[in-house]
C-alpha cells in the first residue's frame, strides 16, 4: 500500500531511509533546512571511514576514573566543558554504566556488528544507484601502532572484534614500510581490517543520494521540522517554521537535533552531542594508500578530493556553545607526527577546519523503532560514532518496520525506551 512519508533530516541516516522507503513504492518528502549532506550535518565532516570493524563503544571499563581528567584538559581526545557538566551529569552516568564490564562491551559490540556489516557493499550498491560510485571505496583501514606492545595493550576490544567477525592481517616493521612509505617510522606494527572502506566524500555522497531520491520523485521541502499534529493515535502532519507537512508516517532522522522531536513523538530518551572536529590540508604532498587511525591519536586520517582529512575528538559541551577550535588545532598538530613529510607551517588558505554534531546515547547505540505516541512516527537517529558506516542497514531496517515486515534484524537493543 502506498504511504506517504516524511522524513525529516538529510543526512546519511535520512538519505538511505527516503530511497529504502522509495524503493518499497512510497511517496516521500524530504524536510530539512540546509543543504542535504551540508556542513550543518555530522554527515558532511566525518573521518570518512566505513569500518565493519567499529563494534567498540567509547564507553570503556574504567572509563570514570578519566572523568577528572576530562574537565580539567580543554583540548584532550574526550573533553567535557565545566559549564555544561549538570545538564550532562545524567547522560554522563549511564555512559559511564554502559561500558563498566567488558562483557557490556560484548553486549553492545553484538548489538552493533549487524547494523555495520557489509558496510563498504552496501554503500557501494547505493552509490552505483545514485551514478556516484567512485566515492566509495574498499582499500582496508590501516591501524598504526608505535609497537606490538601497545597494540597488545588493546587486546580486550581486538578479541570483542575478532568475536564479531573482524579480520585482519598484521604488518611488521618492513610490511607497513612497504605499504604506507609515508608513515612516520615511530609507527613500527600495524593491522589492516581489508573488510574496512571508505567514502571518499560524505557530504556529496549525502548530496548525491538525496539528489537520486528526488529524482526517483521525493519532495524535498527546505524547513525544520517541530513537531506533530497527532489525532486520536493517528500522525496526519509533521509541523514546520514553514507550515504543516500532511503525511500519514514520519521517520525522525534529525541526527543530533532529534531528541525534541522525540519528545514530541512521546519518548524522552538521552540523546546527547559529542561534539567532534576536522581539519582538511590541501595539496598535504603525500598520498597516503589507506586511511590511517594512529593507535595514540584517536583520530583518522584520510584522503579526499580536497585534500588530507584528519577527523577526530570528543566534547561535551552541548549543541549551542561556540567551536573550540583549538581543539582543531590539536589535530592539526599531530599531523606530521604521523606524516613527517607533511608541510611545517601550512598558509591558512590551505586548511580548512570544521566542527558537527554526532548524535550520541550514552550506550554507543541508535534509537530505531516507532514513536511511543503513535507507531506512524518511527526514530531513526542516535549513532552516534558509526552513523555512517550503519546508515545504509538503518535505511533497510526503518522500511521493514514502516512495511510492517518482520524486521531483517533483532530491534530489541535499539529500543528508544531501554533507558525510560
Ligand atoms: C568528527 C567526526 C568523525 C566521524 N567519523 C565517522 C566515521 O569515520 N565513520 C562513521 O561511520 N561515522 C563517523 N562519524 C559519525 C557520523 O558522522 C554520524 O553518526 C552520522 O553522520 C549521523 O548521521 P545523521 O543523518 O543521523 O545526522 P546528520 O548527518 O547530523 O544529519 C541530520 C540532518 O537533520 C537536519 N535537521 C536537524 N534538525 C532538523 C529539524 N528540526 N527538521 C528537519 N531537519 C533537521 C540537519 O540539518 C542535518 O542535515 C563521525 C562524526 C564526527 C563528528
Amino acid at each position: 500500500m502506498t504511504q506517504h512519508i516524511a522524513v525529516i533530516g538529510a543526512g546519511i541516516i535520512g538519505a538511505a531511509c527516503a530511497l529504502e522507503l522509495l524503493r518499497d513504492g512510497n511517496h516521500v518528502t524530504i524536510i530539512e533546512p540546509g543543504d542535504p549532506g551540508g556542513e550543518q550535518a555530522a554527515s558532511y565532516g566525518n573521518g570518512t571511514l566505513l569500518n565493519p570493524s567499529s563494534v567498540i563503544p567509547m564507553s570503556t571499563p574504567g572509563i570514570w576514573k578519566k572523568v577528572p581528567g576530562y574537565l580539567r584538559d580543554p583540548l584532550g581526545p574526550l573533553a567535557i566543558r565545566w559549564s555544561y557538566l549538570p545538564r550532562l551529569l545524567p547522560w554522563l552516568r549511564r555512559f559511564v554504566s554502559a561500558g563498566s564490564t567488558p562483557e557490556k562491551i560484548g553486549i553492545t559490540a553484538q548489538a552493533l556488528q549487524p547494523l555495520l556489516a557489509d558496510a563498504p557493499a552496501l554503500h557501494r550498491a547505493l552509490a552505483e544507484e545514485a551514478g556516484i560510485t567512485d566515492l566509495i571505496t574498499r582499500q582496508g583501514v590501516m591501524f598504526a601502532y608505535p609497537d606490538r606492545a601497545a597494540f597488545e595493550a588493546e587486546t580486550m576490544s581486538w578479541r570483542i572484534r575478532k568475536e564479531n567477525g573482524t579480520r585482519w592481517l598484521e604488518l611488521d616493521e618492513d610490511e607497513l614500510r612497504q605499504r604506507e612509505p609515508a608513515l612516520s617510522r615511530d609507527y613500527k606494527f600495524a593491522l589492516l581490517v581489508e573488510e574496512n572502506g571508505q567514502c571518499r566524500d560524505p557530504g556529496a555522497y549525502v548530496a548525491g543520494l538525496i539528489r537520486h531520491a528526488v529524482e526517483l520523485g521525493a519532495q524535498l521541502h527546505r524547513a525544520r521540522a517541530t513537531g506533530f499534529k497527532i489525532v486520536n493515535g493517528a500522525l496526519q502532519a509533521v509541523t514546520t517554521d514553514r507550515g504543516d507537512i500532511a503525511a500519514g508516517k514520519a521517520v525522525i532522522a534529525s541526527g543530533a537535533y532529534s531528541k525534541q522531536l522525540a519528545a514530541f513523538a512521546g519518548d524522552r530518551v538521552p540523546l546527547e552531542t559529542e561534539r567532534g572536529y576536522h581539519v582538511v590540508i590541501s595539496d598535504p604532498g603525500i598520498t597516503p594508500r589507506y586511511p590511517v587511525m594512529p593507535s595514540d591519536g584517536k583520530m583518522a586520517f584520510a584522503m579526499t578530493p580536497a585534500g588530507l582529512r584528519i577527523a577526530g575528538q570528543v566534547e561535551l559541551a552541548g549543541l549551542e556553545a561556540a567551536p573550540n577550535w583549538k581543539r582543531a588545532e590539536v589535530l592539526l598538530a599531530f599531523v606530521r607526527k604521523v606524516f613527517p613529510s607533511v608541510p611545517k607551517d601550512l598558509p591558512p588558505e590551505r586548511v580548512k577546519m570544521w566542527m558537527g554534531h554526532r548524535p550520541s546515547m550514552p550506550d554507543g547505540l541508535p534509537c530505531l523503532g516507532p514513536a511511543s505516541a503513535t507507531g506512524d512516527i518511527v526514530h531513526a537517529f542516535g549513532h552516534g560514532h558509526v552513523g555512517l558506516t550503519a546508515g545504509p542497514t538503518t535505511g533497510k531496517l526503518i522500511a521493514d518496520i514502516i512495511a510492517g515486515r518482520p524486521p531483517r534484524i533483532d530491534l530489541t537493543p535499539y529500543s528508544p525506551r531501554r533507558f525510560a
